[in-house]
């Protein structure tokens, strides 16, 4: 058994015998440590001319030569003749110099191990030389499942050990500091790390040293002006399509500790929000019992209070129609640090998805935004119905619109808009189950009712209204309609199928609480199984019953169909020449467009 080791090379000798790509690999990787390198090789390759002559390596053209390899630290023999590389093991083992032969195990003093970097983190893998191939595959395992964050959250980790030390700390305080970093950054789970910020790690080290009574704890992070609680990040989820949250926004759902959400946001919430993330949800379905406002607020500031990133998810855009200037005034008045992350309104995105421009030249130049539930209302009405009927040139956008609309329509009729002005409904626009009913002001409310328009939906009056038909792009497109949960997120499918105009909802395995909410807020249509594995990780979700009843289960390859027969799915379709690529995209579309869309 081998015995592992990091050494530190910086300005050490050491000898490559050979000139060809393997040495070649040797000499980069000892350069990358430091190391001073000459390379004995009769026929060096270009590449290792091209080196030496940059002044990187000292290179000596000529024939390896007995009892040389004495002078150096670490030796490596990567010649492409068995027995060269035979003579420089042996001679490096008889003058105590670690030696390394290429394809020799049985002859190496040391071996390198393959490794995987992410900045300052370095992880060695190695098999006693027995099985090489296990290694790199292994290598390229981790490469792959280790993002680039793992480089800063290292950084990270080296200097809260910094700081611990430098305040004093007991190696047991330490400890405590130590854990409660590891438990606030990394999910053991998938791998994944998050770098913690300088509030968070001030309220590690605060809780890791006990403080007695009537102390300001940790002075330092305060004088430097580090807060010890927690932001809260009012976070707009836009209305419905997950393609549609700003990167900021994203950036902070995937950095949170704690997530309180709205059920129109559900949708939008990143399905890879790992396990660790407290998820917490506050309601409001219309009509349904939802969480009183201030219940809320407290919750924001208590979450906050126990130094936690804290976002608040919000359908849309959190300043519009969305509560969120009172939530933003609770935190201010509790003194809880907050940003506001804005997003597209339903106004904006929703009639963009219907192919409503809001504004056109020379046929709408206004724009006005309101609250079609004030209309329907206890409390007094607030808008002057008079004024925006009286203007034509302006788009009239009216939020919770469905139990207000008859009311609207019937202020607008009195105050003199024209019956005919071009009206539309949007029911839950952005997303697969988008439905639009086209209409006139006069004509909307019956046509709604007839529908069975359900919240959340849009209502549109005004001139450009009548462009949709013809622009109303997301609907046309093939593949709309479809919800597809596919459960690798790198798959080549992906993209086409997004193209084509199908949702896709990317599952992780294992199916993480994020992929169940969004799940739940809208059930896919169908899955896209490409492996046994797959159909097993969703055996124990509360929702599989009613997937397996209701979604299409579309299998690549025939072990999946067999497995997604045998576990109860109702609609199992195989789908055949799923090794090539472009094949069962096509088909797979072919058939998606076959089988129509949801069945409600
Ligand atoms: N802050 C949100 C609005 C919240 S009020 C925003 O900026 O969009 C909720 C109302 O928004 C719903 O009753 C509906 O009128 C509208 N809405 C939100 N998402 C919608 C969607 N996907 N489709 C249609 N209307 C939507």
């Amino acid at each position: 058994m081998m015995y592992p080791v990091m050494l530190d090379l910086t300005r050490q000798r050491c000898l490559v015998v050979g000139g060809g790509a393997v040495a070649l690999r040797k000499v980069e990787g000892l350069l990358a440590a430091g190391a001073l390198v000459v390379i004995v090789a009769a026929d060096p390759s270009d590449a290792v001319v091209a080196l030496a002559a940059a002044g990187q390596a000292t290179l000596e053209r000529r024939p390896y030569q007995r009892g040389e390899v004495a002078r150096y630290r670490l030796v490596f023999a990567a010649t492409n003749d068995p027995l060269t590389n035979a003579q420089v093991a042996h001679d490096a083992a008889a003058a105590g110099v670690w030696v390394n032969a290429v394809d020799d195990p049985e002859r190496c003093t040391f071996q390198a191990p393959a490794r995987v970097e992410r900045g300052a983190l370095q992880l060695a893998i190695g098999s006693n030389g027995l099985a090489p191939f296990a290694v790199r595959r292994l290598r390229q395992l981790f490469d792959r499942r280790l993002g680039p964050e793992w480089g800063p959250w290292l950084d990270a980790a080296a200097s809260l050990r910094k700081t611990a030390r430098a305040l004093g700390y007991s190696p047991a305080e330490r400890e405590r500091c130590f854990d409660a970093f590891f438990a606030g950054t990394l999910d053991a789970e998938t791998l994944k790390v998050r770098v913690p910020m300088a509030s968070e790690e001030a309220s590690w080290l605060r809780k890791a040293r006990p403080q007695p009574a009537g102390i300001t704890p940790f002075i330092g992070a305060r004088a430097a002006g580090i807060p010890d609680m927690g932001l809260v990040s009012l976070v707009g989820a836009g209305p419905g399509d997950p393609g549609l949250l700003t990167m900021a926004g994203h950036e902070r759902l995937l950095a949170a500790d704690a997530i309180v959400y709205d059920r129109l946001a559900a949708l939008a919430l990143p399905t890879g929000v790992t396990a660790r993330v407290e998820l917490h949800c506050v309601g409001k379905a219309a009509g349904h019992h939802s969480i009183p406002q201030e219940e809320i607020d407290a919750l924001l500031v208590r979450l906050s209070r126990e130094g936690k990133r804290v976002v608040r998810f919000k359908g849309g855009d959190p300043f519009v129609f969305g509560r969120g200037a009172e939530e933003a005034e609770a935190l201010c008045a509790a003194g809880v640090p907050f940003e506001v992350i804005p997003a597209a309104t339903a106004a904006v995105a929703v009639a963009a998805y219907a192919g409503i421009p809001l504004t056109k030249r020379r046929e709408v130049s206004y724009v006005t935004m309101f609250s079609a539930h004030a209309a329907a209302g206890s409390e007094p009405d607030p808008h002057h119905w008079e004024l925006l009927a009286a203007s034509p040139h302006g788009t009239l956008v009216g939020y919770m619109g469905v139990t207000g609309l008859a009311r609207v329509a019937e202020r607008l009729l009195a105050g003199g808009m024209a019956p005919d002005t071009p009206a539309a409904m949007i029911e839950r626009g952005t997303t697969s189950a988008q439905r639009v009913i086209l209409s006139t002001l006069a004509e909307l409310p019956a046509a709604a009712r007839a529908a069975a328009v359900a919240p959340p939906a849009l209502l549109v009056i005004g001139p450009t209204v009548r462009h949709a038909a013809r622009l109303g792009w997301y609907s046309q497109r093939p593949l709309f309609g479809h919800r597809l949960a596919l459960f690798r997120p790198e798959s080549h499918f992906r993209r086409p199928l997004a193209n084509l105009g199908a949702e896709v909802v990317p599952i992780p395995l294992p199916v993480t609480p994020a992929a169940r909410i969004v799940m739940e807020a809208l059930p896919p249509t169908a899955f896209i199984f490409g492996a046994v594995l797959e159909l097993d990780a969703l055996e124990h979700e509360p929702d599989r019953p009613a997937w397996a009843a209701r979604a299409v289960a579309l299998c690549l390859t025939p072990l999946a169909a067999a497995r997604a027969r045998v576990c109860g799915w109702q609609q199992v379709v195989d789908i055949p020449g799923a090794a090539s690529l472009a094949q069962p995209i096509k088909t797979l579309a072919e058939i998606l467009r076959s089988r129509g869309r949801r069945s409600a």
